[in-house]
């Protein structure tokens, strides 16, 4: 009997809400107009839909219209975040303060800049993940540009003491950008709260549509300035010249009003079956260490180390469960995760590492079951395993 497959891998990416889908079907079809289009109604009627989006998105995060940005996606508005600010402030200063366990949409354009003549310090994190506010104090200097720490880390769920960096940035009078991909519509978010000047999103992330994304770019105490990146027709204030994806945008605009409204059920609801998933597993295996931050970690997020079974044996033992092993964006690569070394993790602990990340969809059943499958295959896997028999002959494995 084949099982339907289960999709336990949103971080990746999500299904689109199909509420969210009819929101964008007649922006495909009837109301296909340019929101550039100032002539006639087409157009008008598009610049209204894009317009509706926007208020909608701001009001979600705290803030104006105007200072929302669209963008293709996290990748693409981390790279005006980081190269925009840095270029605006290049007779300001040239250092530049990022996180170990960025996602590579920072820690590559990071990487760039020091071809630019960036000076950039990359913080240390602790065992779960976290920055030290302390370490981010000490790393500022006079010639601090801008600080780039993610909201909600992809791997392991970890949420950084953002409104403690937004204030170290504030006192410090340092631009502070944040990707928020993974946090946007499953966190509370609120740009004044965290006293953040730039905000990543994608709309996939949050059962939205692939191919859009927002910049949040603050206007007031400061009014940030940024060099764009693209240039041609002078779209969103000419930070982002580009016709704009309307049926991406209206898609993402419905995709975050749903996310606010029912994020407080929600929320708990998948919290709920990842814990359920969590206690599912550990109940019926030993030696299995939880990565990421026991507490402030994204309520979907279960990334879980298995001694003596490899992830990605795992994951072919587990066929027809979407999971990921590392990160999805770097799984092309046979690499540790950059993000589990970070937290101090053994290449050994890294490589049998697998993330569950649950989603709207998930059902209790499809908990239950993956539970099911997870356990068996770890101990199939294991009682083949030489490394796993290996170090139950000696000393407990290590969970730390
Ligand atoms: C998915 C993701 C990105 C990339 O977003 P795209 O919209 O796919 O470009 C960037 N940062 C984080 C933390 C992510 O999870």
């Amino acid at each position: 009997m084949t099982r339907p497959p289960v999709y336990m891998d949103n971080h990746a990416t999500t299904r689109v809400d199909p509420r969210v889908v009819e929101a964008m079907l007649p922006f495909f079809d009837s109301e296909f107009g340019n929101a550039a289009s100032r002539t006639h109604m087409f157009g008008w009627r598009a610049e209204e839909a894009v317009t509706r989006a926007r208020t909608r998105m701001a009001r979600l995060i705290g803030a104006d219209p105007k200072e929302i940005v669209f963008t293709s996606g996290a990748t693409e508005s981390n790279n005006l975040a980081i190269f925009g600010a840095f270029e605006a402030l290049r007779s300001k200063g040239d250092h530049v303060v990022t996180g170990a366990t960025e996602h590579n949409a920072v820690l590559d354009p990071v990487a760039r800049l020091r071809t630019r003549g960036a000076r950039v310090t990359v913080l240390p994190v602790d065992g779960h993940g976290r920055v030290d506010p302390d370490d981010l104090r000490r790393a500022i200097t006079g010639g601090t540009v801008l600080v780039s720490l993610m909201f909600a880390n992809n791997e392991v769920g970890t949420l950084h003491p953002l409104a403690e960096i937004g204030r170290i940035c504030k006192e410090r009078g340092v631009l502070f950008h944040s990707d928020a991909a993974q946090a946007a519509g499953k966190v509370p978010l609120d740009v004044q709260a965290i006293g953040v000047d730039l905000l990543s999103m994608s709309a996939h992330k949050v059962y939205g549509p692939k191919g859009v994304g927002a910049l949040y770019v603050r206007r007031k105490n400061p009014r940030v300035i940024l060099e764009p990146i693209l240039f041609g027709g002078g779209h969103e204030r000419g930070l982002r010249s580009g016709t704009l994806n309307v049926p991406g945008i209206v898609g993402f605009g419905a995709a975050l009003e749903i996310a606010g409204s029912e994020m407080p059920e929600e929320s708990r609801r998948v919290r709920a079956l990842r814990d359920r998933l969590h206690e599912g597993i550990v109940k019926n295996l030993d030696d299995v260490v939880l990565n990421g931050h026991p507490v402030e970690r994204l309520p979907n997020n279960l990334n879980l180390s298995f001694a003596g079974v490899e992830g990605e044996a795992l994951m072919m033992a587990l066929d027809g469960v979407a999971v990921s092993s590392g990160s999805a964006c770097t799984s092309a690569k046979k690499e540790p995760s950059h993000v589990l070394r970070a937290m101090g993790r053994s290449d050994d602990q890294a490589v049998t590492s697998i993330r569950f990340g649950l989603g709207r969809f998930n059902t209790g059943d499809e908990v239950d079951q993956v539970a099911e499958r997870v356990v068996g295959a770890v101990r199939r896997l294991r009682s083949i395993s030489p490394m796993y028999e290996a170090a139950r002959g000696g000393a407990r494995i290590s969970t730390r």
